[in-house]
C-alpha cells in the first residue's frame, strides 16, 4: 500500500483486466437455451408424475421426488444465473437483456407449474406428515420439509388464497405502488433546484454543514406537501396487516415475519431488548462525533456528516494485487479452508472487478447453484472501501461455496443468517487493515466510518423497529392515526436512541414517511440489526475462544440453510435467545467507540 494524493486516485490499479469466465456454466447461449428446454420438459414430466399424488408417496418415493425436484431447481438456477451474470457484465447489449427476459418468463411459468408439489406436502394430514419426517430416507431433506410446514396453520383454503392473491394486486399492491410513484415523482426544492429524493438524501453526507441543513429542510418541506397522502398509505398498510394477521391467525404483528426469517419471537425480543438497553452507546458515539466535527450538539442533519481526519487526505490507494493480498491473508490467517477457497476465486476467474461501460454498478456474490460455483461482481477503483467490498463479497462467496454440499433446496440461508460470513470477513479484513495503517488519523477515520455503519445497521434499525411496533399496535388499539400521531411516535423512538446527543428539530418529525420498508415489508428492518450484531457477537466469541471457535464456525457455514438458525448457532455454542449473547456484540461496539475516543485525544 502506498499513499497518494487523492487527485491521483484515477491511476491504474491493475483490475482493468479482471473479468470472469462464465464457461464453467455454459460456453454459448445455445447451450444454455438447450438446458432451458430440458428443464421445461423435466417440469412437465414431474407434474404429470406427481400432481395430485403427493399424499400417496411413501418415504422412499417422497425422497426420490424431492431429489428430482431439487435437480430441476439446480438446472433452472444454472440457466438463470448464466443469463443474469452475462447481462450484469454488459447490460448494453440488447441480446443479453432479451435472453435474460426469456429465461425469467420461462422459469416463472415453470415454477408456477411446480407449485402444487410444496402445496400438497403442506396440506398433508399432520400425523401423516410427521411419520414421513421421522423416516431415515427423508432425513436429508427434513429441514426443507419442516420449513414448508411452518405455514400450515396460517394458509387458508385454496379458493380463499386465490381470491386474496387476485384482489391484492388492486388492493395493497396498488397502494404500495402509489407510494413508490408518489415519492419518485416528488421534487425537493434545494436552493432553487428541483432534486429527487435520492439526490437530496445524498446531500446529507456532504461535509458543508449549510448544504446538509438546506437539504434536510428541502426534504421535510417536500414530504410536507404530500403528508396527507403518505399518512393515508401508511394507515392502509397498517390496517391491511391487521386484517391479514387476523385472517391467518398470527398472534402478533411481527409473528409472520419471524416465521419467514426462521427465528422465534423470543430470539427477536432478546435482540431488541439487548440493543435498546444499550442506547447509551449510540448517544456516546454521537457525542464523540460532535466533538470531532466541532458541532455540539449535533443536529438531525449532521448524523451522516463525514469525519475526515485521514483516508481522504492521504488517499490510501490499493492496487488489485494489494487488495488481493490483504483479503487473502486476512482469510488465510483465520482458517486455511477460507484462504484456499478465496484463492480459487482469484485463480479461476470467478471475479469480475473491471469497470466497463454497460456493466451494472454495485457489487454482489451470486451463489449460482450447488452443481456449479459462485461468481463475484464488483467495480474496483482502488479505494479503501473497494477492499472492504471485496472482503465482504468474498465472505458471501465462501459461504455459498462451502454450503454447496447441502443441495439446491437447503444451501441458502434465511435473511437473518445471510450476512454472517460477509460481515465477519469484512471484520477480519478491517482488523488487519487497521493494523497496517500507520497514521493515527487514518485509523481514526477508518474507525469512525466503521462505527457509522454499525450505528445505521444496528441502532437505527432497532429504533425503527420500535417505531413500527408502536404504529402497528397504535393502529390496532386507536384506529386510524393522524400525521401528528405518527410524528410523535417517530420522535419518541428516535429520542430513545439518541438520548439527547443529537438535537431533533421539529421538521424531522415527518421523516418516517419516506422509508419504503415500512410500506413494502412490514417487520423487515430488525433483520439488518440481527445480521450485523450476530456477527459482532460471533466475532467477540472468536476473540475470546480463538481456534476452538474457528472449526465450529466453518461447520456453521458449511451447514448453509439445512437447519434452524437457532439450532445451527447453538452448535457453535451460542444461545441467541439469551440477551447476554447479544450483549457480547454490543461490547464489541463499545470497544470500537473506546478505540476511537482514545485515538481522538
Ligand atoms: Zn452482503
Amino acid at each position: 500500500m502506498t499513499t497518494q494524493p487523492s487527485d491521483q486516485l484515477e491511476r491504474p490499479h491493475g483490475a482493468e483486466n479482471i473479468t470472469w469466465n462464465l464457461d464453467d456454466l455454459y460456453s454459448s447461449v445455445e447451450e444454455a437455451d438447450r438446458d432451458l428446454e430440458k428443464a421445461a420438459q423435466q417440469a412437465t414430466e414431474f407434474a404429470s408424475t406427481y400432481r395430485g399424488r403427493v399424499a400417496e408417496l411413501d418415504a422412499g418415493a417422497l425422497t426420490q421426488a424431492i431429489g428430482r425436484f431439487e435437480a430441476l431447481q439446480d438446472l433452472l438456477g444454472r440457466v438463470d444465473a448464466f443469463a443474469y451474470l452475462r447481462w450484469s457484465a454488459d447490460t448494453g447489449k440488447p441480446e443479453h437483456g432479451a435472453f435474460l427476459q426469456k429465461v425469467r418468463e420461462a422459469s416463472s411459468r415453470l415454477i408456477q407449474s411446480l407449485l402444487f408439489f410444496e402445496l400438497e406436502w403442506m396440506l398433508l394430514p399432520e400425523e401423516h406428515a410427521n411419520t414421513l419426517l421421522t423416516a431415515p430416507d427423508v432425513s436429508r431433506y427434513r429441514h426443507y420439509l419442516e420449513v414448508q410446514l411452518l405455514f400450515r396453520q396460517h394458509v387458508l383454503t385454496e379458493p380463499e388464497e386465490k381470491i386474496l392473491a387476485v384482489k391484492s394486486v388492486n388492493g395493497i399492491g396498488a397502494w404500495t405502488r402509489y407510494f413508490d410513484q408518489m415519492l419518485a415523482a416528488l421534487k425537493f426544492n434545494f436552493r432553487g433546484q428541483p432534486l429527487s429524493e435520492q439526490e437530496v438524501l445524498s446531500k446529507l453526507q456532504e461535509s458543508d454543514r449549510s448544504v446538509r441543513r438546506d437539504a434536510a429542510l428541502a426534504l421535510s418541506k417536500g414530504l410536507g406537501t404530500r403528508l396527507p397522502d403518505l399518512t393515508f398509505v401508511f394507515n392502509t398498510v397498517l390496517a391491511e396487516k391487521a386484517s391479514d394477521d387476523r385472517l391467518r391467525r398470527y398472534p402478533h404483528w411481527l409473528s409472520a415475519r419471524n416465521l419467514s426469517n426462521q427465528v422465534s419471537d423470543e430470539t427477536v425480543e432478546a435482540l431488541v431488548k439487548a440493543v435498546s438497553g444499550r442506547f447509551d452507546l449510540s448517544a456516546r458515539y454521537y457525542r464523540l462525533k460532535g466533538k470531532l466535527l466541532q458541532i455540539e450538539p449535533l443536529e438531525d442533519f449532521d448524523r451522516y456528516a463525514p469525519v475526515k481526519t485521514g483516508t481522504e487526505e492521504t488517499g490510501w490507494f490499493f492496487t488489485w494485487e494489494e487488495a488481493r493480498e490483504v483479503v487473502l491473508s486476512a482469510y488465510q490467517s483465520f482458517h486455511p479452508v477460507f484462504g484456499e477457497t478465496a484463492r480459487r476465486f482469484f485463480d479461476s476467474e470467478w471475479i469480475d472487478a473491471a469497470i466497463r461501460d454497460g456493466k451494472r454498478g454495485g457489487a454482489f456474490s451470486h451463489g449460482v447453484v450447488p452443481s456449479a460455483h459462485p461468481f463475484i461482481l464488483m467495480n474496483y477503483t482502488g479505494k479503501l472501501r473497494d477492499v472492504q467490498t471485496l472482503a465482504h463479497e468474498m465472505g458471501h462467496g465462501i459461504h455459498q461455496y462451502l454450503s454447496r454440499k447441502q443441495g439446491a433446496l437447503q444451501a441458502s440461508t434465511p435473511l437473518t443468517m445471510a450476512e454472517t460470513a460477509s460481515v465477519f470477513g469484512e471484520m477480519l479484513t478491517f482488523r488487519s487493515l487497521i493494523e497496517r495503517a500507520q497514521k493515527p488519523a487514518v485509523r481514526l477515520s477508518m474507525l469512525m466510518s466503521k462505527i457509522d455503519d454499525t450505528m445505521a445497521t444496528v441502532f437505527r434499525q432497532i429504533a425503527m423497529n420500535g417505531f413500527e411496533d408502536s404504529i402497528h399496535k397504535a393502529r390496532r388499539a386507536e384506529g386510524e392515526l393522524s400525521s401528528d400521531r405518527f410524528g410523535e411516535l417517530w420522535i419518541q423512538n428516535q429520542e430513545a436512541m439518541f438520548q439527547g446527543s443529537v438535537k431533533l428539530n421539529t421538521h424531522y418529525a415527518t421523516w418516517w414517511s419516506y422509508i419504503p420498508h415500512f410500506v413494502h415489508t412490514p417487520g423487515y428492518v430488525y433483520a439488518y440489526a440481527f445480521g450485523e450484531l450476530l456477527v459482532l457477537s460471533l466475532y467477540q466469541v472468536y476473540t475470546e475462544q480463538g481456534d476452538a471457535f474457528v472449526e465450529k464456525y466453518v461447520r456453521l457455514l458449511e451447514a448453509g440453510g439445512s437447519d434452524w438458525p437457532e439450532r445451527l448457532l447453538a452448535e457453535t455454542g451460542v444461545d441467541v435467545k439469551d440477551p447476554g449473547f447479544w450483549s457480547g456484540g454490543l461490547r464489541a461496539v463499545e470497544q470500537l467507540i473506546q478505540e476511537a475516543e482514545t485515538l481522538s485525544r
